[in-house]
């Protein structure tokens, strides 16, 4: 299949995240994508540049205010006396209280920042806009008829809100991508099986009955993003009985991920769209730094065969998934998988 990359990712290299209270390099890394793509090459897919496909994406998913902040933010950040290498927020609207929009930077890192996982360098917009890209150009292969085309988006993308960067992602691939396929489907799904709750995604579609989305993660009872992931979320207005929350109990293996997976599908064949995206995150592996569940790398084919059996067209946009010896692996399996089927 085609695997649309850019290496305009390589100069984010986030270097402060907070994890339990201690600053340490973001598990985020370019290395990453190499991987990944060294991965895709020795398969034998295809490898394309993306296009340069314009502000108009971004834009459709994204609010001016958001997009604006995090192209400016770090340049204005340095204008700071004393200030880091980096963008990190320290102070945080309260929910429910009243909020002015702050026209100071460090007010507005604390307003578009969800937590200290998503730090803004110098070279943080530019490869997240050709992620975005990459996102794009993936969906409009699909659109132009390609059964599949996987984009592998660094950064990723999920945990990025409307107007909110968080969890390593600054602008939502996956949402950017099922927004393009709307173009010409009337209805899209997005699949999520990156092993953290799509946040960012299911709120950017939470009061909208034209894009389903289905996330598989471990419990948010114990694992980020906490706040959202749980079952009784189902979306509001329009959309309410649009969203579907699958959480699993840590530890889950390849069987129980399987079963939550045939609800999943069972609800998107009922939805019956007309394309496909998949969050494709690879940190449910086993072996994966995160250990919260426990897939392995033939699960990951398995998973994706799955997928490939829904019959539709289908974007695959790389999420999570972190340094770990058979990162390159599980991503073969699971492009190997949706191959043997579709
Ligand atoms: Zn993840």
């Amino acid at each position: 299949m085609r695997v649309i990359y850019s290496d305009q990712h390589t100069g984010h290299d986030p270097q402060q995240f907070i994890l339990r209270g201690r600053m340490k390099r973001s598990n985020e890394q370019p290395e990453r994508a190499t991987l990944l793509l060294e991965a895709a090459r020795s398969q034998g897919h295809e490898i394309v540049a993306p296009g340069d496909h314009g502000a108009g994406p971004r834009a459709a998913v994204h609010t001016p205010q958001y997009l604006r902040f995090l192209e400016t933010a770090w340049e204005r950040w340095q204008q700071l006396e004393g200030a880091s290498e980096e963008v990190m927020p320290n102070i945080h609207p309260f929910p429910g209280q009243p909020c002015t929009y702050p026209d100071s930077v460090v007010g507005q890192a604390g307003y578009h920042m969800g937590d200290m996982a998503s730090s803004i360098g110098r070279h943080t917009w530019h490869a997240a806009v050709w992620s975005a890209h990459a996102a794009t150009h993936a969906a409009q292969l699909v659109l132009d008829g390609e059964r599949v085309a996987y984009a592998l988006c660094r950064p990723p993308g999920h945990h990025a809100f409307a107007d909110r960067a968080s969890g390593f992602t600054y602008l939502n691939n996956t949402a950017i991508a099922a927004q393009q396929l709307r173009q010409r489907h009337q209805r899209v799904a997005i699949l999520d099986v990156d092993v953290h709750h799509g946040n960012g995604t299911q709120g950017i579609f939470w009061r909208r009955k034209d894009v389903l989305t289905v996330s598989l993660h471990g419990d948010p009872r114990c694992s980020y993003p906490f706040f959202t992931g749980h079952a009784h979320e189902i979306g509001e207005g329009e959309g309410l009985g649009y969203n579907l929350n699958l959480p699993l109990a840590p530890g889950t293996g390849d069987g129980g991920f399987l079963a939550a997976l045939a609800t999943a599908n069972a609800t998107i064949r009922a939805f019956a769209p007309g394309a496909l995206v998949v969050a494709l995150g690879l940190d449910a592996y086993e072996g994966d730094p995160y250990k919260t569940l426990a897939v392995t790398t033939s699960g990951f084919g398995r998973i994706l065969a799955e997928v490939a059996r829904l019959g539709l067209p289908t974007v695959l946009v790389q999420e999570g998934g972190y340094l770990c010896e058979d990162l390159g692996a599980n991503l073969a399996s699971a492009l190997a998988g949706f191959e043997r089927v579709a």
